[in-house]
């Protein structure tokens, strides 16, 4: 998605307030330019149109089914603490590319985009709890990911940001195999002291993280957010892997 010497300008526009594309810097064409808008060459590109799943998705964990009914082999196994799960992209696909280019090529901007792609889904509206970033990366990277995609999904759905989560100096799930991170998951992830005071009456929260992958960070925060008093949690991530 290099524009070539297009770009050169970019920075340019983008000082002077022209919107530009969080994905490849070129300036947007006059029509688009909503705050988080792609230019319509890499909208093509990400979007080109995912073949659909032969047999559906998962109702709870939106996974696609390999011949199951209604839900897949790992939620008939395990029930979830959380009540829905949803992806704004399959990580294996073209779309993919907005979270590669989010995370591992530090395009921050793009959280403007990952915030109009989610508020569809929030339905119904509720606080936004973020899964707090490992600490060290944090440090590596300079920013949080989820956290900045909160900031925008706030503004943009009219909903507080909870910030209850606090992430302890564990191992980082990357390094670990399937068995370990559930307990990882477990130590990792503890609520804060005041959290029960918004929690308890509180109907619903939407637990936000970037990728999930086996599931066991969201069920260990979901995990928590239950026993401070909310009554329902659900997933919203950016990518499921
Ligand atoms: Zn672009
Ligand atoms: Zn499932």
């Amino acid at each position: 998605m290099n524009q070539g010497p297009r770009q050169s300008c970019s920075f340019l526009m983008s000082l002077f307030g022209f919107p530009v594309c969080p994905l490849c810097d070129v300036a947007l064409e006059t029509g688009f330019g909503v705050d988080g808008d792609l230019c319509r060459t890499c909208w093509a590109q990400v979007f080109r149109g995912e073949p659909d799943a032969p047999a559906g998705l998962c109702a709870l964990c939106g996974h696609t089914l390999l011949g199951e009914v209604d839900l897949c082999a790992d939620c008939c196994r395990q029930p979830w603490s959380f009540a829905r799960l949803d992806g704004l992209v399959p990580y294996r696909s073209p779309a993919g590319e907005l979270l590669r280019a989010y995370k591992g090529r530090n395009r921050s901007g793009l959280a403007r985009c990952w915030s109009r792609l989610s508020v569809p889904r929030l339905a119904p509206a509720a606080p936004l709890v973020p899964v707090p970033c490992h600490p060290q990366h944090f440090l590596e990277r300079g920013w949080d990911p989820v956290a900045r995609w909160a900031h925008f999904l706030s503004r943009d759905a009219q909903v507080p940001v909870w910030n209850l989560l606090i992430r302890r100096r564990t191992v980082s799930q990357k390094l670990l195999g399937r068995a370990e991170r559930s307990e990882n998951a477990t130590r990792s992830y503890c609520l804060r002291r005041d959290a029960p005071n918004k929690l308890k009456g509180q109907k619903l929260v939407w637990l936000l993280d970037d990728v999930v992958t086996t599931g066991s960070t969201v069920e260990a925060c979901a995990k928590e957010l239950l026993r401070g008093g909310v009554a329902e949690v659900r997933v919203l991530a950016l990518c499921l892997h």
